[in-house]
């Protein structure tokens, strides 16, 4: 029998792989040895699978392909806290992936958090966010999702570090991808496979209703983060264009519910903007909106991008946290990382395309490069929640 169609090994959950390898004809532990290696060592080739017989080893690429990231960009912080990549997909399809690092008092290994990409590009156009102003360009696969922390993990081993959190924070909203992105959790969460504890990944999301609920609905013990910004419908509707028919009121009562049916309390997030939603009266009007609510809320200077708009200052954060703290809302202020090496979601992207345009004025770039420019932008759309 041929197989003309290879699987990605980094898109099978272990119950698969068992499949597989029974069907190979070959016993239950070479499937043990195959994900051993394949979750344990990062390899970036079959050849690099020494543990497996060499038939066997031969046979592999036949049936399973690896598609490692390939890695364009590093960009690293002054501070050495934050390194952002740019990555390369298989079919040329470029995304970002952001570890973020934090020393542990007492403890040898920092805390080392990897944001993932989703999509590439995103559908839902919010206003301050360079990914939103790129458009929607494709969903990402969960093999591709897991890549960019395999390719971090493996980047991490060579310093003896590991990773220790996974945020889906990155380019994309997350629960567009519904699918995919569960896949992701569960190959990130399988004791067999990457094996990180579900309580160490958070999920960002724009606030899709149904989805959330249905996340809650899936037994995982995963945090969740809805991105809210605004104190009330109308400002929201400026920030967050698709955010359509669902009103700041529908997202604490789908913050309630996640509680409810999981156990773990929603955070909040809200991207500070001067002049925008950072004023007393929108502190005021976001205490009465979540009192007795139970939420958290992380507040997140905003990252300027090309858009117009501005970090607050020092001062007006203060005063904003103080006013949430009075009303009785937990709060905390995201110390901002990795500002000067563009930080922010989709921006390090979008860097790269201007610099690669600036560059094909004076040579050609070479194929590939060119995806998901200007051109190919499509006007925001609220994305299928499949
Ligand atoms: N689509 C999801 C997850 C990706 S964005 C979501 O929106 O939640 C992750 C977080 O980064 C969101 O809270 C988003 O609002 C925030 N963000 C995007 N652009 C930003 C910027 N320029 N400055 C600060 N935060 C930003
Ligand atoms: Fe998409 Fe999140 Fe950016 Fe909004 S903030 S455009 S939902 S990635």
């Amino acid at each position: 029998m041929t197989h003309p169609e290879t699987v990605s090994l980094y898109r099978l959950l272990p119950e698969e792989v068992d499949a597989l390898i029974s069907e190979l004809g070959q016993p239950r532990y070479r499937a043990d040895q195959l994900l051993r290696a394949a979750w344990r060592e990062f390899p970036r080739s079959f050849d690099e699978f020494r543990q497996l017989p060499v038939p066997l080893r031969e046979r592999l690429p036949k049936r399973f392909s690896l598609d490692p990231a390939t890695e364009v960009r590093r960009v690293v912080s002054a501070d050495g806290g934050t390194t952002k990549l740019l990555l390369r997909m298989g079919d040329g399809t470029l995304i970002e992936s952001v570890l973020m690092q934090y020393p542990e008092p007492g403890d040898r290994h920092p805390r080392s958090t990897v944001c993932v990409s989703t999509q590439a590009g995103c559908a839902m156009g919010c206003v301050f966010c360079a990914t939103g102003q790129m458009g929607f360009e494709r969903n990402l696969r969960a093999e591709e999702i897991v890549t960019q922390v395999l390719h971090i993990a493996r980047m991490l081993g060579e310093r003896g570090e590991h990773v220790t959190n996974i945020v889906f924070m990155g380019m994309g909203e997350p629960l567009a991808n519904y699918a995919e992105t569960i896949r992701a959790v569960r190959l990130l969460t399988h004791p067999r496979a990457f094996g990180l504890g579900q309580r160490h990944i958070t999920i960002s999301t724009v606030g899709l209703i149904h989805a959330i609920d249905r996340l809650a609905a899936e037994n995982l013990q995963v945090g969740l983060a809805i991105s809210l910004h605004a104190p009330d419908d109308a400002l929201r509707q400026r920030l967050v264009p698709t955010a359509g028919p669902t009103s700041v009121g529908d997202l604490v009562s789908v913050a309630k519910r996640f509680f409810r049916n999981t156990g773990r309390r929603v955070t909040f997030e809200y991207a500070l903007i001067a002049g925008v939603n950072d004023t007393e009266q929108a502190a005021t009007g976001l205490a009465r909106l979540l009192a007795g609510s139970g939420v958290h809320v992380n507040l997140i200077p905003v990252n300027p991008t090309a858009g117009q708009f501005a970090r607050p200052r020092r001062d007006a954060v203060l005063a904003f946290e103080r006013i949430l703290r009075a009303g009785g809302i937990n709060c905390t202020v995201r110390v901002e990382k990795g500002a000067e090496i563009s930080a922010a979601c989709g921006q390090l992207r979008t860097d790269e395309r201007n610099r690669l345009i600036a560059e094909s004025e004076i040579s050609p770039s070479p194929a590939g490069t060119r995806r998901g420019s200007r051109q190919e932008k499509l006007s925001p759309k609220p994305s299928q929640n499949q």
